[in-house]
């Protein structure tokens, strides 16, 4: 890390702390977990970028990165992982791997993450590019993450960074009693809700809170 990355990525986290405290009514807090400000100081976010964008890697803010889809906003990313409430011991899956950035950040806190992409060669990219950087305890896999990955379940967290137009039931069966799942929730063309949904550990009923307005690409169905 150069100095003017460390300076730029001190900047981001004051940028998000911001939004942070501007949306607390949403989230339930004004202030992300020391546990989620230094997974996010450890990730080289412009090791996951596009080469020309790298100038921008530390702005708070998507950036595209190839075949119509995004690296998530710093932020949601933040907050997705603070409502996700990992623990060390946590076992998470991902659907929607993306570049694989948000995978690296559950990866600093969680014990293992497992992560589904439904286009073959961004998952064979954020595959290469997890392991050069040494995230040995992420599992990339190219698939449909609609269906879930049955095969390592039940999670302690599960977060979908692709929007649905209804909950996919699968997914919730994944989830272990007293886990929670992070996922927005609505049609492409509307604002989605970003919505936290716990599951009891003893009744299994499902609780929904957070609705945070928020704007993500499609969760399609089928693999590319
Ligand atoms: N998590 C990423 C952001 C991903 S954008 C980050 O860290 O920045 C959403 C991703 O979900 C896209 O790569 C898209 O291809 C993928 N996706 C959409 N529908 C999917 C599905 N059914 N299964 C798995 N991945 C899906």
């Amino acid at each position: 890390m150069t100095d003017a990355n460390a300076q730029a990525r001190q900047s981001l986290l004051d940028a998000i702390a911001r939004e942070v405290a501007a949306t607390s009514d949403y989230l339930g807090k004004d202030q992300l977990s020391p546990a989620v400000i230094a997974a996010l100081n450890r990730v080289p976010r412009h090791e996951f970028v596009p080469d020309d964008l790298r100038h921008l890697a530390y702005q708070n803010r998507p950036l595209s990165i190839g075949q119509g889809q995004t690296i998530s906003q710093p932020y949601i990313v933040a907050i997705m992982t603070e409502l996700a409430a990992l623990t060390p011991q946590s076992h998470v899956l991902e659907i929607g791997t993306g570049c694989g950035y948000q995978a690296a950040v559950l990866a600093e806190i969680a014990e293992t993450v497992v992560t589904v992409e439904r286009i073959a060669s961004l998952a064979d990219d954020a595959k290469a590019r997890l392991k050069r950087l040494g995230y040995g305890n992420i599992t990339v896999i190219h698939g449909d993450g609609s269906r879930g990955w049955p095969a390592e379940a039940p999670y302690d967290a599960i977060l979908v960074t692709a929007a649905a137009a209804k909950l996919p039931a699968a997914l919730l069966e994944q989830l272990r009693p007293g886990g929670r799942m992070v996922i927005p929730l609505g049609r492409q063309d509307m604002t989605q809700s970003l919505v936290v949904m716990e599951k009891d550990a003893v009744t299994g009923a499902v609780r929904e809170s957070c609705n945070l307005p928020v704007a993500f690409v499609p969760l399609l169905s089928g693999e590319e």
